[in-house]
Protein backbone atom coordinates (compact mmCIF):
# COMPACT_ATOMS: atom_id res chain seq x y z
CA UNK A 1 0.00 0.00 0.00
CA UNK A 2 2.34 2.67 0.88
CA UNK A 3 5.06 1.50 -1.70
CA UNK A 4 2.21 1.86 -4.27
CA UNK A 5 1.56 5.45 -2.93
CA UNK A 6 5.57 5.62 -3.15
CA UNK A 7 5.66 5.45 -6.67
CA UNK A 8 2.97 7.67 -7.43
CA UNK A 9 4.36 10.28 -5.70
CA UNK A 10 7.58 9.23 -7.81
CA UNK A 11 5.94 9.07 -10.82
CA UNK A 12 4.69 12.52 -10.61
CA UNK A 13 8.09 13.97 -9.19
CA UNK A 14 9.74 12.50 -12.35
CA UNK A 15 7.27 14.70 -14.58
CA UNK A 16 8.90 17.54 -12.13
CA UNK A 17 12.42 16.45 -13.27
CA UNK A 18 12.02 16.55 -17.28
CA UNK A 19 13.93 19.08 -18.32
CA UNK A 20 12.10 21.99 -19.68
CA UNK A 21 12.74 22.32 -23.04
CA UNK A 22 10.60 25.01 -24.92
CA UNK A 23 10.79 26.72 -29.04
CA UNK A 24 13.93 28.74 -29.31
CA UNK A 25 15.74 26.27 -26.92
CA UNK A 26 18.80 23.79 -27.90
CA UNK A 27 18.77 21.04 -26.69
CA UNK A 28 20.93 17.53 -27.69
CA UNK A 29 18.61 15.18 -28.96
CA UNK A 30 18.89 11.11 -28.62
CA UNK A 31 21.16 11.11 -31.72
CA UNK A 32 23.60 13.44 -29.76
CA UNK A 33 22.75 16.16 -32.15
CA UNK A 34 22.21 20.25 -31.12
CA UNK A 35 18.60 20.69 -31.98
CA UNK A 36 17.48 24.11 -32.37
CA UNK A 37 13.20 23.46 -30.74
CA UNK A 38 10.48 25.16 -32.95
CA UNK A 39 7.82 22.82 -31.07
CA UNK A 40 6.69 21.81 -27.90
CA UNK A 41 3.78 20.63 -27.27
CA UNK A 42 2.08 18.01 -24.36
CA UNK A 43 1.76 13.90 -24.33
CA UNK A 44 -0.82 13.88 -21.69
CA UNK A 45 0.37 15.09 -18.50
CA UNK A 46 3.22 13.08 -18.15
CA UNK A 47 5.26 14.03 -21.17
CA UNK A 48 5.64 16.68 -23.90
CA UNK A 49 7.42 15.99 -27.40
CA UNK A 50 9.68 18.24 -29.45
CA UNK A 51 10.01 18.59 -33.02
CA UNK A 52 13.34 20.85 -34.26
CA UNK A 53 16.22 21.41 -36.75
CA UNK A 54 19.57 19.92 -35.76
CA UNK A 55 22.21 22.63 -36.11
CA UNK A 56 24.77 19.82 -37.13
CA UNK A 57 23.63 18.83 -40.55
CA UNK A 58 20.37 20.52 -41.10
CA UNK A 59 18.30 17.72 -40.75
CA UNK A 60 14.22 17.99 -39.33
CA UNK A 61 12.15 17.40 -38.15
CA UNK A 62 13.78 15.87 -35.43
CA UNK A 63 11.30 14.54 -32.97
CA UNK A 64 11.61 13.79 -29.07
CA UNK A 65 9.96 12.75 -26.49
CA UNK A 66 11.13 14.90 -23.07
CA UNK A 67 10.77 11.87 -20.95
CA UNK A 68 11.94 8.93 -23.19
CA UNK A 69 14.42 10.31 -25.10
CA UNK A 70 17.21 11.45 -22.62
CA UNK A 71 17.16 14.81 -24.10
CA UNK A 72 18.59 17.78 -22.11
CA UNK A 73 18.88 21.38 -22.72
CA UNK A 74 22.25 22.81 -23.51
CA UNK A 75 24.38 25.81 -21.94
CA UNK A 76 24.74 27.68 -25.52
CA UNK A 77 28.60 27.76 -24.77
CA UNK A 78 28.37 24.06 -24.95
CA UNK A 79 25.87 25.26 -28.19
CA UNK A 80 29.17 26.50 -29.78
CA UNK A 81 31.83 24.21 -29.25
CA UNK A 82 29.61 22.00 -31.24
CA UNK A 83 29.45 24.19 -34.06
CA UNK A 84 33.02 25.10 -34.14
CA UNK A 85 33.50 21.37 -34.15
CA UNK A 86 30.73 20.16 -36.37
CA UNK A 87 32.97 18.05 -38.93
CA UNK A 88 34.28 16.13 -35.83
CA UNK A 89 30.52 15.23 -34.36
CA UNK A 90 29.43 13.87 -37.26
CA UNK A 91 32.56 11.46 -37.70
CA UNK A 92 32.04 10.59 -34.44
CA UNK A 93 28.37 9.68 -35.40
CA UNK A 94 29.12 7.61 -38.25
CA UNK A 95 31.69 5.58 -35.99
CA UNK A 96 28.67 5.47 -33.40
CA UNK A 97 26.30 4.00 -35.48
CA UNK A 98 28.43 1.94 -37.24
CA UNK A 99 29.69 0.17 -34.00
CA UNK A 100 26.90 1.17 -31.32
CA UNK A 101 30.12 2.39 -29.67
CA UNK A 102 29.10 5.92 -27.34
CA UNK A 103 33.32 6.00 -26.99
CA UNK A 104 33.13 7.59 -30.12
CA UNK A 105 32.00 10.97 -28.46
CA UNK A 106 34.21 10.45 -24.88
CA UNK A 107 37.26 12.96 -26.49
CA UNK A 108 34.64 15.22 -28.14
CA UNK A 109 32.89 15.62 -24.69
CA UNK A 110 35.71 15.89 -22.55
CA UNK A 111 36.89 18.93 -25.22
CA UNK A 112 34.14 20.15 -25.01
CA UNK A 113 33.78 20.45 -21.22
CA UNK A 114 37.14 22.14 -21.46
CA UNK A 115 36.17 24.69 -23.65
CA UNK A 116 32.57 25.58 -21.66
CA UNK A 117 34.98 26.14 -18.64
CA UNK A 118 37.25 28.31 -20.23
CA UNK A 119 34.68 30.22 -21.43
CA UNK A 120 33.33 30.36 -18.05
CA UNK A 121 36.46 31.79 -16.29
ZN1 LIG B 1 14.59 10.99 -29.42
Amino acid sequence: MFKRIASRIEGALSFLRLPRIRAGDVYEDCAYHPVLCTEAWREGWWDWNLAGVSLLDGSQPRCCSARYCGVRKMDPREVAFRLKRREAWLAAEQVWRATEDHEAYRDLRKESDQFVQSLSK
